[in-house]
C-alpha cells in the first residue's frame, strides 16, 4: 500500500479509480480498484501463427492509414487557419469515433477477417498516441513491422478452458496457465516476441486491503552494479547469469554494428541481438520478482530512493540512469506486491543520499569511486551504500503516530524541493 496524497493522485503506479481514503490504525491510506495482469506464453500451430502474423499486419496497417488520415486533416486545418486556405473544401476535425464509423462502413476484405473490437482497438491507440501528443509527448509515429507487436480483445472475443485459449476470428490456441488467475478478466492482448507469442491478460480485482501494523523496515540503496544494499548492511546480488549475458550482449551488438547496412546479414543478426535482449529482459524480471517477494516477506515498511526525481536531478551520469532504468521495474513489483499484503512501500528524495552521514547528518562528499563513507565530523565508517540505505530509511516521513495527511505533505515538500534549484541537504 502506498501513502498518496489527494492533490498529487496516487503515486502508487496503481491504475484505476482511486475511491476513498480510509483510516487505518495510524494512517491514512488510498483505496484504489486493483489491476493485475498476468502473462503467459501460447503455442500457436503453423497455420495459427499464419493467421496471428496476418492479423498484426492487418491491424499495422489499420492504424498507419488511421494515423495518416488524421495528419492530414490536422495538417489541412492548419492551412485553413494560418492561410484561410481551403484547398479542398472545408476540413474537419477526425476523431475516434467518426474513424469508428468509417470502419464499420467500409471495411476491406483482410478486415473481415479481423475479429471487429480488435480493429476498434487500434483505432482507439491512434486516439491515444494523438491524446498524448496533446499532454507533452511526442508525435504518434508511423509503426514498422518490427515496432508494431500487439493486438488488444477489449472486452470479449476470446476465452479460457482447459490448456487452451479461444480468439474469436483465430481458433484454439495451446496455453500453459503457470499461475492461477485472480479477478475478472477484462482485456486480452497477444504479443509477438521475435519467434514466441504471448498473452496478456488485465484482470480487476476486489479485495479490500488489510493494514497491517508496521514492525520492520528497510531502507534500499540500489546500486550501479545490480547490487542492492539494505540499511541493515545486508547485500543482495544479481545472479552470476544476468552478467554474462550482458557481457554477451555487448559482443552481438558490435558485431551487428560491423554488418552492412540493408543486408541479410544484418537482418540475422539483429535477430540475434534482439534474442539477447529478451534474455536479459526475463532474466532481470525473474529476479526482480524474487528479491520483491523476499522484500515484502521480510518487512512491512519498504523505503527506496525515487528514481525519477534522481534521474531529473543526476542525469549526467549516464551509466546511473540505465542502472536505474532496470531498478524502476523492481521498485514496481514490490510495490503492488506490498499493496496487496498491506504493506508500505515509500519513495523518498534521493538528494545526497550517498554524500550525508548517516550518523551526524553532516556533509562528507566523495566521488563514485570512493566506496567508504569515513566522517572527520564523528569518525563514522563503513561502507558507502550502507551508509545511504541508512539515510534512505531516515529519510522516511511515515513514522508511527504520523497521519497520512502528514505523510502525504512530507512527500510534497520533498519532491519540491528536488525540483527547484536550491540543493535540498536531507533533514
Ligand atoms: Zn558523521
Amino acid at each position: 500500500m502506498i501513502i498518496c496524497s489527494p492533490k498529487t493522485a496516487c503515486e502508487s503506479g496503481i491504475t484505476g479509480e482511486h475511491k476513498t481514503y480510509i483510516v487505518s490504525k495510524h494512517i491514512k491510506v488510498c483505496e484504489s480498484d486493483m489491476k493485475k495482469s498476468y502473462q503467459f506464453r501460447i503455442y500457436p500451430n503453423k497455420n495459427q501463427e499464419v493467421i496471428l502474423n496476418r492479423t498484426l499486419s492487418t491491424c499495422r496497417h489499420l492504424y498507419n492509414d488511421s494515423l495518416a488520415e488524421r495528419k492530414r486533416e490536422s495538417e489541412l486545418n492548419n492551412l485553413e487557419r494560418d492561410f484561410g486556405i481551403i484547398p479542398w473544401g472545408k476540413p474537419e476535425w477526425i476523431n475516434y469515433y467518426d474513424q469508428a464509423n468509417d470502419l464499420s462502413e467500409s471495411k476491406t476484405n483482410f478486415q473481415k477477417e479481423v475479429f471487429s473490437q480488435v480493429l476498434q482497438n487500434v483505432l482507439k491507440r491512434v486516439d491515444r498516441s494523438f491524446k498524448n501528443f496533446y499532454n507533452g509527448f511526442g508525435y504518434p509515429r508511423f509503426q514498422g513491422r518490427n515496432r508494431y507487436n500487439s493486438f488488444t480483445y477489449p472486452q470479449s472475443g476470446f476465452e479460457l478452458d482447459d490448456g487452451k485459449i479461444t480468439l474469436s476470428k483465430i481458433g484454439n490456441i495451446r496455453i500453459i496457465l503457470h499461475r492461477e488467475i485472480e479477478g475478472k478478466i477484462k482485456t486480452c492482448t497477444i504479443k509477438k516476441d521475435i519467434d514466441q507469442w504471448y498473452v496478456a491478460f488485465s484482470c480487476e480485482i476486489d479485495k479490500p486491503i488489510i493494514p497491517v501494523e508496521i514492525e520492520t523496515r528497510t531502507g534500499i540503496d540500489v546500486g550501479l552494479k545490480s547490487l542492492l544494499t539494505l540499511s541493515n548492511g545486508e547485500q543482495i546480488e544479481p545472479p552470476e547469469f544476468l552478467r554474462e549475458s550482458e557481457s554477451k550482449l555487448r559482443h552481438e551488438q558490435k558485431r551487428l554494428s560491423r554488418k552492412k547496412k540493408r543486408s541479410h546479414n544484418r537482418n540475422q543478426q539483429r535477430i540475434i541481438v534482439a534474442k539477447v535482449h529478451r534474455t536479459i529482459r526475463n532474466q532481470r524480471k525473474d529476479f526482480n520478482h524474487k528479491t520483491s517477494n523476499v522484500l515484502v516477506n521480510t518487512y512491512d515498511h519498504i523505503v527506496f530512493e525515487d528514481l525519477q526525481i534522481k534521474n531529473m536531478v543526476q542525469n549526467h551520469h549516464l551509466a546511473k540512469s540505465i542502472s536505474d532504468a532496470g531498478w524502476s521495474q523492481l521498485i514496481n513489483f514490490t510495490k503492488s506486491k506490498a499493496e496487496y499484503a498491506g504493506k508500505v512501500v515509500e519513495l523518498v528524495n534521493p538528494r545526497n543520499t550517498s554524500q550525508n552521514c548517516s550518523s551526524c547528518g553532516k556533509m562528507v562528499s566523495k566521488s563514485l569511486s570512493v566506496r567508504v563513507h569515513s566522517c572527520p565530523f564523528c569518525g563514522l565508517e563503513l561502507d558507502r551504500d550502507h551508509n545511504a540505505a541508512i539515510n534512505i530509511l531516515n529519510r522516511s516521513i511515515y513514522t508511527v503516530g504520523t497521519t497520512g495527511i502528514n505523510a502525504c505533505q512530507g512527500t510534497q515538500r520533498s519532491i519540491d524541493a528536488a525540483g527547484s534549484s536550491p540543493p535540498f541537504r536531507g533533514e
